[in-house]
């Protein structure tokens, strides 16, 4: 299996996670965690756009209170303190998000910069405008609604991103804790209380709601992904391997063989084959019958397949016919292999239903010649010795540069 497969399949499967009916959260924490990493960057450059409209507002809104709002009273005190922590949480949550590598991370630093946010924004009801208006207290009303309305945008992205429960607590709660706080602090100065509540509330109640269905397909488009990718995976798997055995087929074979000839050629590196025929399999399904063939040619992969390298590739050319293609390898250890594997199947019971049989298996080994130009020259020239190694009594291993009737294993 290639490096590539078996990161895909390492994918946890979207189908032991699915979505909760109220949070949106996968209830496979993996999945959950996958989703939150492939988020990753998008959660950072909405924790950044946050903590930048957090900081702005935070200075105009200092500046302009500063200039404009009465200081005989405690709500000043209390209104500048706040707007500070949302100055000082921004710049702290630029560096955060731009440093932070786990999600856990952005997503507080989010929540606490939201909370603080949200604590600011409220603060609007107890800082009654003046009653004569000039130039700048124009413009710090504008700042004050562009306050509001970056704060609802960043709301907006932050919970689009992100799908955290405890965020959005921290939404209400904050905006709970403001509101309260006008109430009892400044009862005075709120005007039409009844109408900004309504505005306040259903405005945050839009944007969660928004939020999480947004987050939701998100969610969705997530599992189809990783969907995707196992299909894909799998589809790979289907085009490259041996239904039967789970070894490779033939045309993933040839495809490894045509590039390692490739670089075999571009490198002067050796590269040998292997093909290998079951001795008497058709006698195995006469007497046992074609179930008992299946399971001799599946335990027969996994012997094999136990004495290899992993960049060796074996595949299933044939009924019982097996092909090794061997990089880096030449002849000498090409038959060192041959004639392991040799041993090791004759010297391997085979089981079936109670059945116990021995079986054997003849080999034809050859190396690339320089002037090879397509595996199938170095094909032929392994089974023309596999032709010989089954003349010569079967169980034994053939090279192809020797002269025929010679045999280097012993028979
Ligand atoms: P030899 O030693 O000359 O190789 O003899 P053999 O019997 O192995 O060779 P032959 O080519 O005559 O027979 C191969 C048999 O392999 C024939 C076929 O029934 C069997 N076979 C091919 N594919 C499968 C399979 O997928 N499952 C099973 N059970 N048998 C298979
Ligand atoms: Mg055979
Ligand atoms: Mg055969």
């Amino acid at each position: 299996m290639t490096a590539h497969t078996v990161e895909l399949l390492a994918i946890p499967d979207p189908a032991a996670g699915r979505l909760h009916r109220l949070r949106p959260q996968f209830v496979d924490p993996r999945v959950e965690r996958g989703f939150q990493e492939a988020s990753l960057a998008e959660t950072r450059n909405g924790i950044l756009l946050l903590a930048f409209a957090g900081a702005v507002a935070a200075v105009v809104t200092l500046y302009a209170g500063w200039i404009h709002l009465p200081r005989d009273h405690g709500a000043y005190l209390l209104g500048q303190s706040i707007r500070g922590a949302l100055l000082l949480g921004s710049c702290i949550g630029v560096v955060l998000a731009l440093h932070a590598r786990r999600p856990e991370t952005l997503l507080w630093t989010g929540s606490v910069l939201l909370a603080v946010g949200c604590l600011t924004l409220s603060l609007r009801l107890i800082t009654p405008p003046p009653a004569d208006a000039g130039l700048l207290e124009a413009l710090f009303l504008l700042n004050r609604d562009g306050t509001t309305l970056l704060l609802v945008l960043a709301v907006a992205v932050l919970t689009l991103i992100v799908g955290h429960f405890l965020l959005n607590a921290l939404i209400f709660a904050s905006a709970l804790a403001g509101f309260l706080a006008i109430v009892n602090t400044w009862p005075s100065g709120v005007d039409n209380t009844a109408s900004f509540s309504y505005a306040f509330a259903t405005g945050f109640v839009f944007v969660l709601a928004l939020g999480h269905g947004i987050q939701r397909i998100r969610r969705h488009v997530y599992v189809a992904r990783l969907q995707l990718q196992q299909a894909n995976a799998q589809l790979l798997e289907f085009a490259t391997r041996d239904y039967l055995t789970n070894c490779f087929n033939r045309r993933h074979f040839y495809a490894v063989a045509e590039k390692e000839m490739e670089r075999a050629q571009r490198h002067g590196s050796p590269l040998s084959v292997i093909v290998m025929d079951l001795d008497h399999f058709k006698s195995v399904n006469d007497r046992h019958g074609h179930a008992c063939g299946d399971t001799v040619l599946k335990q027969m992969v996994k012997v094999v397949q136990n004495g290899l390298r992993t960049n060796d590739v074996l595949a299933r050319v044939g009924g019982e016919e097996f092909s090794l293609l061997l990089p880096e390898t030449d002849l000498e250890e090409a038959r060192v292999l041959a004639e392991r594997l040799r041993s090791t199947i004759s010297a391997t019971t085979f089981r079936h239903k109670g059945f116990k049989l021995g079986m054997s298996a003849s080999f034809g080994v050859a190396e690339r010649h320089a002037d090879d130009q397509h595996i199938n020259v170095l094909l032929e020239r392994a089974d023309k010795a596999l032709y010989a190694a089954k003349n010569g009594g079967r169980n034994q291993v053939r090279l192809a540069s020797e002269p025929p009737g010679v045999s280097r294993s012993s028979v």
